[in-house]
Formats: C-alpha cells, structure tokens, sequence
C-alpha cells in the first residue's frame, strides 16, 4: 500500500489510512480486547500506530488513541502534533477527544459513531465546543461499515463464547478470549454502534 504517493485529503487516502487503522484494531482483538485502532500521519506517512489494550495493560487510559498519541508525541520529541492526522476506527471518547486537542492534531478522522460515549457528536461534541480553544477538523463515518462490523463481530463472538452450554461443549483452545475477563470497559459502550 502506497497512500503516501496520493494525494492529501481525499476520500481515497481517508479510506487507506483507515484500513491501517482496522489493521490496528484486529490486533486488539487477538488479545482479547475490544477491537478499535488508529494510525498517526504527517506528510502522507504514518507515524504511529495505536490499538485498545485496557485489560492488558491494567490502565484505563489506554485506549488506540492515546497509544498513538504517546508513540508519535516520543518520535518527534514534542507534545504537541501539528501537521498530523488521525484516524480511529470508532468515534472518540471525551477522553480522547481531549487529548486529541491538547496534542494540536490537525485533523481527527473515525469511522463507525458510538452513541453511548462518542464525543464527536454523538454523546457531545467536544470537537465543536466553542469555549474550547483549539478545535480540530473532524470527519466522521469514514469506512464506518466495516469499522462497525468488526466490532459486532466481536461482541457477538463474545457472547457466544461465554454462553454457558457453548462453553461447556467448546474446546478450551476456543475460549483465548475469556480468560481476560468478561467485563471489558466499552462492553456495553458499543455493542451496537452504528454504521452512519
Ligand atoms: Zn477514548
């Protein structure tokens, strides 16, 4: 994949920078967490990457996009981000939505909406917050199908993995997943996300 070579902004960049993030977001899910990713770009090339990983980690905060954050942040030795774009696979957080704006990032790209905790819209919308003063470009609903699908695809593999007469007959290598614990944050945040 070459996206560096296309040109800056359009849907097919968008659409690019977004399958490295979905990449991003299958990593979480093999260690069982909930599947959501995000890439940092400056100048056409990502220069970090990010995926959730609360449980592993035993941290609250680290969901894909604050990972990104501090890896691009610690490679050009600055906290602030001009220049950069982000892409998440799953609307910010009020968190991260704040985060995304103290670092100075130009623009903020996701693609499925998350209406239980999405803070670009969808519960508030931080992004366009007058008081606040610095606002990013926000472009929403970028692949958001497929974004959206691997999360259902998650959950529904989850439910029925703890379902207890499917346990029962499940082999134990089928059950990886379980062994992290059953009450992931964001479980019930977006187990129905919608695909607009
Ligand atoms: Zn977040």
């Amino acid at each position: 994949m070459q996206p560096a070579l296309m040109p800056d902004h359009s849907d097919a960049v968008d659409s690019a920078f977004m399958r490295l993030a979905l990449d991003q977001a299958h990593n979480a899910w093999l260690l069982g967490e909930v599947p959501v990713g995000a890439v940092i770009v400056r100048e056409g090339k990502v220069i970090a990457t990010g995926f959730n990983r609360p449980i592993g980690d035993s941290d609250p905060t680290a969901h894909a996009e604050i990972i990104a954050l501090r890896q691009a942040a610690s490679l050009l030795d600055n906290y602030r981000l001009p220049g950069c774009t982000l892409y998440v696979t799953l609307e910010p957080c009020a968190m991260c939505a704040m985060a995304l704006m103290h670092a100075r990032l130009d623009r903020v790209v996701f693609g499925a909406r998350d209406p239980k905790t999405g803070a670009a819209g969808s519960v508030v919308d931080l992004f366009s917050e007058k008081r606040l003063n610095h606002h990013c470009v926000v472009l929403g609903g970028v692949d958001a199908q497929a974004c959206s699908r691997l999360l259902q695809d998650f959950f529904r593999e989850r439910r029925r993995q703890t379902r207890p007469e499917e346990s029962a007959r499940a082999q134990p290598d089928a059950l990886p997943n379980s062994v992290k614990g059953i009450d992931v944050q964001h479980l019930d945040d977006v187990e129905e996300p919608s695909a607009d």
